[in-house]
């Protein structure tokens, strides 16, 4: 029987014997596509060779790319688990041509392989082939159907829809019908009752899609209609561990190899056992796939938080932690507990694993014990809830909503906590909440895209590196997008010096200028499908002419010292704390810079001192920029750049050097240290488990900081006199301040005890009970001190007060403890009166205080109290 392992290099193997060029995964965090935040599909990677914005390196390449399925278009998070064959992170084997072959080759190879090379038996399987639409005017897919006449017989090709076969990118671009092609795993008797064919795409857990063939021919325009595409491409997705799982004979991916590891260990931890089936076996489902998923995502650099994909692998750990919680009974953080097994099992196909191990495992301890406690809080308060509305025996839509979106827990588990004590929970309710959040998700970021309009085509070519001003570029294409109902434009020229936001740095501003004199302002420049766009104000109204291109040189020279500052203060970190640090993340703008790094304890004022002191030093050298551009990996690592992982297949880097400082950057650079002048701490925080971030100034921003704290000191001194020694003179005052709070306190008590003295001989009784009426205005800390020392002394009394102070009505009332033994309230009395004065109050049985705002029901207050305090 074929490992997993040996099954991921046969895929290979095969495709590399049809001259595929094998190339490594991708991230599956995917960091330079705004559209995209997670690595969907093989062929992401690809996406800008597909729409011709880059030439490949091959026009045929093979891969395992790890996927992630949990937003957006392919969202499978709510299956697995329940499921046998759907993951979150999955990986998934692929061919590629650009512009080579078609469907003959792609469909004979997808054969040769399963059948000849694997042994898989043609009689389990089926293919599908678009069976087309008259609404697009397409007819069916009859060159792939008679491609495939040549292997299978008639009745294992099925017709397939436009939702099934016809695959496209997005709302617009590259797009063409696909086959697919599925297996039967049911024995000879089920399949002699009902035929494959009858089960394939619907849902069965034993006739499954294994491989997906696309045949890119179409491209689809902003209005809807389609065009031939000039250079045909096929994209083919195959589920690796729906492969495993055929190939060992197994039912369920979660068998194989690939899980199997996980899965004995949560036994092992849960005392559960996976064959007890029902939802410990979901559950176990749910955790060991999740479970890759999250280091997974750590590893690719995106940490759990509360916004975009930061929180879409929160709520991932938070749907394991809740399945481990309910079914398993985990109460203690146990997902970190599983990593050791998970490195072990992947960790030599995955190096980024390893590598990173302990901040995955800090990482996932830190978010496990944050949710079990907010488990904890939910679980209470949806029993409050329940509590009350115990007589209708419903919990509202509204509630169960607060419940889902602040609390993570989704409507299925509110509605298991109820059903345990025999409550419903408003469904209709809850999906009104639901839908008007996504309505609110879609208002914001709904972004309609014109076609782009193009002028020429050409390369682009960026030239930010060595200048910041170019005349004589041509206008290739542009295109105007509509977002909230407010319009701008985006515009791609031939030349650039705009330097678009990447790897934490700012895009650049500026304008440009035609030959008319027509001079538009940019205002941003982004990076889409590697295209350099640029963000204008509006449209030049002659697109044909040469431009003059003009970056914000002031504001590019502050974003440019910021960024060298990055490297430097990277390097200073790893001298001061140690080669653990590592950058996991960083903000560059013009006025400031944010560097992520990680790092287990907080640092020390004597470390940050010392970090500040060397990268001023590092500045002070005058380090003159060293750069390689184009360098391969294999030439960078020589030069010394540190061992980086998540480079892209094809991609070339770039070496940034000052002095020892060597990294891998496209970002832009002083050309020397000096230029930054000025180094300047703002703040070290924490951003999570074992990862610290730093943010700082420098230059002009940094004698800004220092003079601000100059003023301060200044300011001080002038209060204290100009002292010659401020410290000593600001610890004597603070002394003296104490010296004297203390004395004024007893001062307090003192008269507070003769005031409870002379307060008791002035009761009078009514019903029975001493009653002291209070109304003198005073400060109300004083009468709650006079009432605590009563509390002590007095029998059968009550202390009811009502005055004002500051201004505003105050109400006191205390009940010895005789009368509390009694059953007396004073927390619930005070309530009653506090009425009078339009306020609210509470507190213990024996004492309670209340504040309001109506002045003028002090008496009406007064004689209530006494009322309710006499009954
Ligand atoms: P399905 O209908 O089974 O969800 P799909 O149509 O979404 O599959 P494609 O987008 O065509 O699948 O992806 C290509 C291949 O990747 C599939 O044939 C399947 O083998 C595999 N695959 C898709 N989604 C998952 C998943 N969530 N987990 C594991 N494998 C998957
Ligand atoms: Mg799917």
């Amino acid at each position: 029987m074929m490992t997993a392992k040996e099954i991921r290099e046969s895929f290979k193997s095969f495709f590399e014997s049809k001259e595929h060029l094998i190339v490594p995964s991708a991230p599956m965090v995917v960091k330079d596509d705004p559209t995209l935040m997670f690595t969907n599909a093989g062929m992401n990677q690809f996406k800008d060779i597909i729409l011709g914005n880059r030439a490949p390196k091959s026009r045929r390449v093979a891969d395992s790319q790890k996927c992630l399925r949990v937003s957006g278009k392919h969202n499978d998070l709510e299956e697995v688990g329940h499921d046998t064959y759907h993951h979150t992170m999955f990986e998934m084997l692929g061919n590629w041509s650009f512009g080579d072959y078609f469907k003959k080759e792609a469909i004979s190879w997808a054969w040769e392989y399963l059948v000849d090379v694997l042994k898989l038996d043609p009689k389990n399987l089926y293919a599908t082939v678009f069976e087309g639409s008259k609404e697009e005017g397409l007819e069916r897919d009859n060159e792939a159907a008679a491609i495939w006449e040549q292997f299978l017989p008639k009745d294992h090709i099925l017709n397939g829809n436009k939702h099934d076969n016809f695959w496209e990118m997005g709302d617009t671009g590259p797009c063409g019908p696909c086959s697919e092609i599925h297996i039967d795993l049911r024995s000879d008797e089920e399949i002699a009752r009902i035929p494959g064919r009858e089960l394939v795409n619907m849902d069965n857990d034993e006739v499954i899609e294994i491989w997906n063939l696309v045949f890119m021919q179409y491209e689809r325009k902003a209005d809807g209609h389609l065009e031939s595409l000039p250079a045909k491409s096929i994209d083919t997705g195959m589920g690796f561990e729906r492969l495993c799982m055929i190939l060992q004979n197994k039912k369920s991916n979660y068998e194989t190899d690939v899980f199997s590891g996980i899965i004995g260990q949560v036994e092992n931890l849960s005392g559960h056992k996976y064959a007890e089936g029902g939802n410990v076996e979901v559950a176990m489902r749910v955790i060991a796939d999740h479970v890759r998923a999250i280091a997974f995502s750590i590893a690719d650099g995106q940490l759990p938080s509360n916004v975009k994909a930061g929180y879409v692998i929160r709520r991932i750990l938070r749907r394991a932690v809740r399945y481990g919680y309910t079914f398993l009974g985990f109460t203690e953080p146990f997902l970190c507990r599983l990593i050791p097994q998970l490195v072990a099992d992947m960790g030599e196909a995955y190096p980024e694993l390893p590598a990173q191990q302990k901040l995955i495992s800090n990482v996932i301890k830190e978010e496990e014990n944050a949710f079990l406690r907010t488990l904890d809080r939910g679980i209470r308060m949806l029993e409050d809830n329940m509590a009350k509305n115990a007589d209708t025996k419903v919990v509202a839509g509204t509630d169960a909503f607060v419940l889902y979106d602040t609390y993570g827990f989704p409507i299925d588990l509110t509605q298991l906590i109820a059903a345990e004590k025999g409550y419903t929970v408003d469904l209709k309710g809850f999906n009104v909440e639901l839908e008007k959040q996504k309505e609110r998700a879609r208002n914001a970021t709904a972004n309609e895209f014109g076609d782009w309009m193009v002028f020429k085509e050409a390369d682009v070519e960026f030239v930010g590196y060595d200048v910041l001003r170019i005349k004589g570029v041509h206008l290739l294409k542009q295109r105007t997008v509509k977002q909230k109902n407010k319009e701008y434009f985006q515009l791609v020229f031939d030349r650039t010096p705009f330097y678009a936001e990447m790897g934490g740095q700012v895009g650049d501003t500026g304008f440009i200028e035609g030959e008319d004199g027509e001079r538009i302002q940019i205002l941003n420049t982004v990076k889409e499908n590697n295209l350099t766009i640029h963000l204008a104000e509006r449209l030049p109204s002659v697109s044909s002419q040469t431009f003059y291109l003009v970056v914000d040189n002031s504001r590019r020279r502050h974003i440019q010292n910021n960024h060298t500052c990055t490297h430097l203060l990277h390097q200073a970190l790893r001298v001061i704390l140690g080669t653990h640090v590592e950058q996991k993340g960083s903000f560059v703008g013009p006025d400031y810079f944010r560097f992520d790094f990680s790092h287990f304890q907080k640092m020390t004022d004597e470390e940050l001192r010392a970090v500040e002191t060397r990268v001023n030093q590092l500045i002070r050298s005058d380090f003159p920029l060293e750069e390689k551009r184009d360098a391969t990996m294999e030439e960078a690592r020589g030069m010394g750049a540190m061992a980086l992982f998540g480079e892209k297949y094809g991609d070339v880097v770039r070496v940034v050097r000052f002095g020892d400082s060597i990294e891998l950057c496209g970002g832009t650079h002083t050309p020397r240290t000096g230029t930054i002048g000025l180094f300047k701490i703002v703040s070290e925080s924490a951003v999570a488990a074992g990862v610290r971030r730093i943010e700082a100034v420098t230059g002009g921003k940094a004698m800004e900081t220092v003079n601000h704290m100059e003023d301060l000191l200044k300011g001080l001194k002038n209060l204290m006199n100009n002292v010659p020694d401020l410290q000593g003179a600001i610890e004597k005052l603070v002394a003296e301040n104490a010296d004297a709070r203390k004395q004024l306190e007893a001062v307090a008590n003192e008269k507070a005890a003769a005031l409870a003295e002379k307060l008791e001989t002035q009761a009078v009784e009514v019903n029975g009970i001493k009653v002291v009426r209070y109304d003198h205005s005073s400060d109300p800390a004083i009468v709650r001190n006079v009432a605590l020392l009563l509390q002590k002394k007095v029998q059968n009394f009550v202390l009811a007060g009502a005055f004002a102070w500051d201004g505003k009505p105050n109400l006191v009332l205390l009940y010895s403890n005789d009368l509390v033994a009694k059953g007396k309230n004073a927390g619930k009395d005070i309530r009653e009166a506090a009425k009078f004065i339009q306020g609210g109050g509470g507190g213990q049985p024996g004492l309670a205080t209340a504040g309001g705002r109506l002045v003028e029901g002090l008496t009406d207050a007064l004689n209530k109290l006494v009322e309710v305090a006499t009954a």
